[in-house]
This record gives structure tokens, C-alpha cells and sequence, in this order.
């Protein structure tokens, strides 16, 4: 693991003038704009082709090519990026380029944020150890025998949601299994490591919380729900004829549509982000630093179940790049995630306090 040492040794080489740096994708276009619209200069990492969002929006002051965004995590790289005084700000497509082992163990540039906590997300069985700590509803989970009811079945590394499927039955679930195997999508050992959860009839919330170390308090900014392909799609085909084409469902994040949830839910909302935090303090101290993210659905019962939480900026605050309802009533402004990180930074280089929200 990166000592904290060294990246504090690091931090206190730079001057004054940081650099708020990301990984051109995701995320990218609201952490830089929210760091320019706090003072800070910023630079997107990209490759050629992929550079064409952060100019056209003119988001960022610098740009560092890369031949392939796995470079990310070379030597001569994490050279440029310190030498330009570089705050890394760690979202889902860096840390899926970057890979877990090298933030962990090689990429030594300060991070904003807990970069221990980003594997307790990545990996199912650690992000079940986190949710259960935190005593928050998740859907219950199934071995192929046990099927009862519907499921929904996942695969490890099948982010997204591409190579989900519902299976209603033990005898579904091993028919579906073997067609994907025919297919060649999954092998055995997919197969083996499937993962398989009830699956909630419920409303879609994606709570996205912010948590400020320097203020000790969890922030609400912004909710969104996900608009993804094939079933968006998928269900205003009329049911007799969706039983005619026989095509199944996939989940294929595509998009994100910002929400509001009915007001008697927030002081629950609230006290999750809370549980979340806690429980992150106890068993990935410091726990979590800035943006988290759970994802929800809400039954008919107006229980909010957990079935996915993101220990770092989540893909569905762009739908909250120019504020969101919730962001608003604290500032009375329009504040993105993006920006509320920046403010973090910004605060705590005022303060001197710049080492407890940085690993
Ligand atoms: P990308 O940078 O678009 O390749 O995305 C990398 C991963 O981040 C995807 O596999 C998704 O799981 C997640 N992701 C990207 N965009 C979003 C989004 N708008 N909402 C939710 N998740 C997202
Ligand atoms: P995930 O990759 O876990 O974020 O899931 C992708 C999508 O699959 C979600 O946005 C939901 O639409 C759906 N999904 C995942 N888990 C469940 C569940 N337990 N019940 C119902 N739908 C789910």
C-alpha cells in the first residue's frame, strides 16, 4: 500500500498553485469545470480522440496525451502529473484503467479521497461486508438451488450491467446459464462466481452523498435514477408483443435522469448516509472521504434497498453538473459534485488540514 508519508512528502513539494487532475471520461467534465470555477487550474488526461468533450467545453487548462488510458499508471506519467503539482481525483473509469493493484501499491500521486476504500466497492463480497456493517437493506441473495422467486444475476466484472439476466426459477437459471455458456459469453467460472439477488420491484434512487471530514457532516447533493438499454427500451414495447419477440432484458447503463424522492423519505436517506459512513470509519479507517453513492430501489413498502453503493464520484452526478434541488438548498447556488470536491480541497488548504482528506 502507498504510504501515507510519501504522499505527504509529495504534497509538500509543490507549491501553491495545484492542479485538480482526472482521467478524460466519467466524470471528467463537472470535477474540472466545479475546480475552474473554484480557482483551480485543471488538466485532463486523454487520448487523442477522446479529448474533443473537455475542449469543446472548455474545461480544462491542460492536457496530457497518453497513447492508451491505461498509461495512466506508468512512471513517466505520475512524473508529469506531480511536476505539474497534480490533486488526482479518482472516478469510475480511472480507477478501471489505472487497476486497483496500482493505486494501491505504484501510483504515487496525492488522491483525493480514502484510495483504500476503493476496492471495497469494486469487489461484491467487500461492498457486502460494508453494507451489512452499516445495517442497510440489501437485496437478499440466493444460491442456483434456492431460487424461489426472481432473481437477478450478475457476473463479476460485469459492471454496467451488460450480461445481466432475470431468471424466475432453479430450471430458468440453469437454462439461461447454459445458453450464455453456448454462446460463449460466460465460461465456468463465471458461471461458479455468479452472482444472484433478489430482484426488487421498486423505484430507482441513486442517493449521491458527500462527506466533509473537515465539517464531520454527510451531505445530500443530488439524485438520479438510470436510463438503461435494453429495458428502458424494452418496456414500451406492449407486453403481448415483448412475449412475440422474445428478446432479453439487458441493463446497460446508457444514461442518468435526475429525480427527486418524496420528502417524508429524506431523514431515511439521511440516516443511510450516515450508517455508511460510520460503518466506513470502523473497517476502512479513514473510511470514506467526499463522494459516495448508494443505489436504491424503493419498494411499494417505502423501503429503500441497497443494491449497489459506489465509494467514490458515481457516473449519475452528471445529471447535476449545473446543480440539483438538493445541492441548492444548502448554498442557495447551483453546486455540482465537482465543484463541492473542489470546495473540499480549497477549504482544507485554508485550513492547513490538507493531509486528512488526501491518501
Ligand atoms: P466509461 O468511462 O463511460 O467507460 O464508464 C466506466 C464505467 O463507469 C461504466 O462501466 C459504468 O459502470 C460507470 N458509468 C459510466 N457512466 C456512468 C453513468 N452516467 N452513470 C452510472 N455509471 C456510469
Ligand atoms: P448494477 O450494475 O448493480 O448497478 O445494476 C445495474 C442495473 O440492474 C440497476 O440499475 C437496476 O436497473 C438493475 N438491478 C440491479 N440489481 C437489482 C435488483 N436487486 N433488483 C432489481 N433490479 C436490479
Amino acid at each position: 500500500m502507498v504510504k501515507k508519508e510519501e504522499i505527504l512528502d509529495i504534497l509538500n513539494k509543490y507549491d501553491k498553485d495545484i492542479t485538480i487532475a482526472t482521467l478524460g471520461s466519467h466524470t471528467a467534465l463537472h470535477i474540472l469545470k466545479g475546480a475552474k470555477l473554484e480557482g483551480f487550474s485543471t488538466l485532463c488526461i486523454t487520448v487523442k480522440g477522446r479529448d474533443i468533450p473537455y475542449k469543446r467545453f472548455g474545461v480544462a487548462d491542460k492536457f496530457l496525451y497518453v497513447d492508451n488510458f491505461k498509461d495512466i499508471a506508468k512512471e513517466e506519467v505520475q512524473e508529469k502529473l506531480r511536476e505539474m503539482n497534480s490533486i488526482i481525483i479518482p472516478h469510475g473509469s480511472f480507477i478501471a484503467y489505472c487497476g486497483l493493484d496500482n493505486i494501491e501499491n505504484n501510483f504515487l500521486v496525492p488522491m483525493f479521497g480514502n484510495r483504500k476504500i476503493l476496492r471495497w466497492e469494486a469487489e461484491r463480497n467487500l461492498e457486502g461486508k460494508l453494507l451489512k456493517e452499516a445495517n442497510l437493506r440489501i437485496p437478499k441473495r440466493f444460491k442456483p438451488e434456492e431460487i424461489d422467486r426472481t432473481v437477478i444475476v450478475k457476473f463479476p466484472g460485469a459492471r454496467g450491467g451488460r450480461g445481466y439476466f432475470i431468471a424466475n426459477s432453479k430450471e430458468d437459471y440453469y437454462k439461461k446459464i447454459n445458453l450464455l455458456k453456448e454462446k460463449g459469453l460466460i465460461d465456468d467460472k463465471d458461471a461458479e462466481n455468479a452472482h444472484i439477488e433478489e430482484y426488487v420491484v421498486g423505484t430507482n434512487f441513486c442517493l449521491h452523498f458527500f462527506y466533509s471530514p473537515l465539517k464531520d457532516e454527510v451531505e445530500l447533493l443530488g439524485i438520479d435514477r438510470r436510463y438503461e438499454s435494453n429495458i428502458d427500451g424494452l418496456v414500451r414495447i406492449p407486453a403481448k408483443d415483448q412475449l412475440d419477440i422474445d428478446i432479453s432484458a439487458s441493463y446497460v447503463i446508457t444514461g442518468n435522469i435526475p429525480v427527486v424522492i418524496r420528502e417524508s423519505l429524506l431523514p431515511e436517506v439521511f440516516n443511510m448516509g450516515d450508517k455508511l459512513v460510520e460503518a466506513a470509519k470502523k473497517i476502512v479507517p479513514p473510511g470514506i472521504i467526499g463522494p459516495f453513492c448508494l443505489q436504491t430501489l424503493c419498494t411499494e413498502n417505502l423501503e429503500l434497498i441497497v443494491f449497489e453503493m459506489s465509494a467514490r464520484i458515481d457516473g449519475g452526478t452528471n445529471s447535476f453538473m449545473n446543480g440539483s434541488p438538493y445541492s441548492f438548498l444548502y448554498s442557495g447556488e447551483p453546486l455540482s459534485m465537482g465543484q463541492r470536491i473542489a470546495r473540499e480541497i480549497k477549504l482544507a488548504l485554508k485550513l492547513n488540514r490538507l493531509e486528512e482528506i488526501i491518501s
